[in-house]
């Protein structure tokens, strides 16, 4: 099981970068997401894709940040740039999973991400040691972590099938 925490959202400056963060979560094999500013556009935006595109991660916003780091049961993952390298954190994770019943909480910042994050993360993790986007970080940590094999296929009543050219869509 993971979940995705979604913390520092401002809705009117990282609207669609935390909409990205929950549709990059929720296609690449997360479970669950929370975002701890309450956005009822986003969970609106993000609900509509799930029933037009397949049921995936579900969405809860307004959550209690600190609540729910201090209460976790399992693995925290925290994303940021200047943690310890990407492969070795996912392998020291998945070492360490089977006792967590694989649950595993990945926090992604937005603004600056306050130290007690740092300290209550069992691995801050690294996507290389530059700064750059969450939504980046976030869809190389889970495609790590299902090794390689994260882009989860959903059923819904719209199905894309690929094509090279033209768009190709199957409504059911
Ligand atoms: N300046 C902020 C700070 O000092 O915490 C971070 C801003 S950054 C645009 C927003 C988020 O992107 C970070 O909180 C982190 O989760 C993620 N991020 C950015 N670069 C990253 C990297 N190299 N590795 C992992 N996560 C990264």
């Amino acid at each position: 099981m993971i979940t995705i925490l979604r913390i520092g959202h401002r809705p009117e400056r990282d609207k669609r970068i935390t909409t990205h963060v929950c549709l990059v979560a929720r296609a690449f094999g997360a479970d669950r997401i929370l975002v701890d500013l309450a956005d009822r556009e986003l969970e609106s935006t993000f609900n509509s894709v799930n029933e037009r595109f397949g049921e995936g991660a579900s969405i809860e916003t307004g959550v209690k940040w600190r609540r729910i780091i201090g209460e976790w049961k399992g693995i925290i993952a925290h994303l940021t740039m200047y943690g310890m390298e990407l492969d070795e954190a996912v392998a020291a994770i998945k070492d360490k999973d089977g006792d967590d019943n694989n649950n595993v909480l990945v926090i992604v910042g937005a603004e600056k991400v306050p130290g007690e994050v740092y300290k209550a993360a069992d691995f801050n993790i690294s996507v290389g040691n530059q700064p750059h986007s969450e939504v980046a970080a976030l869809a190389m940590f889970l495609d790590r972590y299902h090794d390689g094999n994260a882009m989860k296929e959903l059923k819904g009543k719209m199905k894309i099938i690929p094509s090279n050219k033209g768009k190709v869509v199957v409504e059911e």
